[in-house]
């Protein structure tokens, strides 16, 4: 483990659901962040997940933040889909706040991957979010992503300069095996990351540093969508909820809300006055 991450008096961890915890274990029990959650992880169904995740953190020795699944999955999903900006800002003031009351100074939070609605909110929350505590208090707060998405998926995924790369002592590695085996509702994730990413992705964890937040997807179009749009197709869905026509709306009305309350000429993302979009 790097010891210069331990050197952050007040880290914080956010994530859009209980169980990312997991990818970045070591990371927590080293750290011992403040962690928060969006939803509280019961997706399609009822059933949530935070009192394991609660139980991982405190085990871990880290504490639960002032957002803790204020949300059901199926909530923040219609909030997009319906431009409920009052939700959404209501989500973001909360991030705002917490990392100033909380003098945070280094954050760790979902990566944009166009995989998960929710996991790209939660990045964009907290990109704005950390520009807005920052035009407030004149402190500065680095920012680093998990790759939730990637990292099960390809092994020698794009690692940009300034990733942080933590090996996990042989204890650490041992206990986070012990924790994914033992999260109940998790155990298909866990058991399909372990064969297809092995146990050396589970061994070294990577916070990948977010300079310039960048709101893009490499085909076009984000996964999500194209997953989607197959599912409206086969009559599965109704509607999908698609980036262009329900995310970038409420990303124009987070940033104006903030520029509203915590001033800031341009945010994450946005293209400034006479510049391209
Ligand atoms: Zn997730």
């Amino acid at each position: 483990m790097e010891t210069g991450l331990l050197r952050h008096r007040r880290p914080a961890l956010y994530m859009a659901h209980p169980g990312h915890e997991l990818c970045v274990y070591g990371w927590v029990l080293a750290a011992r962040p403040l962690a928060h959650v969006l939803t509280d992880g019961s997706g399609h169904g009822t059933r949530g997940r935070l009192d394991a995740t609660a139980r991982l953190l405190d085990g871990a020795g880290a504490a639960m933040g002032e957002i803790f699944g204020p949300h059901t999955d199926k909530f923040l999903y219609r909030a997009i889909m319906q431009r409920d900006t009052r939700a959404i800002c209501g989500l973001f003031d909360a991030i705002v706040t917490s990392l100033v009351v909380n003098d945070i100074d280094f954050v760790v939070a979902d990566a944009w991957e166009g995989f998960n609605p929710g996991h790209d909110l939660c990045r964009f929350l907290v990109d704005t979010a950390i520009q807005a505590a920052e035009a407030q208090t004149g402190s500065r707060i680095q920012n680093y992503a998990i790759q939730l998405w990637e990292t099960n998926r390809n092994g020698d995924m794009h690692r940009p300069r300034g990733t942080l790369r933590l090996p996990l002592t042989p204890g650490a590695f041992q206990a986070k095996i012990d924790q994914a085996r033992g999260y109940d509702d998790l155990q298909s994730e866990v058991d399909r990351a372990l064969s297809s990413g092995g146990y050396d992705a589970f061994r070294t964890e990577h916070l990948i540093r977010v300079a310039q937040p960048r709101y893009e997807f490499p085909t076009g179009i984000p996964y999500y969508e194209q997953v989607g749009e197959e599912r409206v197709r086969k009559g599965i869905y109704r509607s999908c909820l698609r980036f262009e026509d329900h995310f970038r709306p409420i990303m124009t009305d987070v940033r104006r809300h903030a520029r509203g309350i915590y001033g800031g000429a341009a945010y994450a993302g946005e293209a400034r006055a006479g510049t391209a979009p």
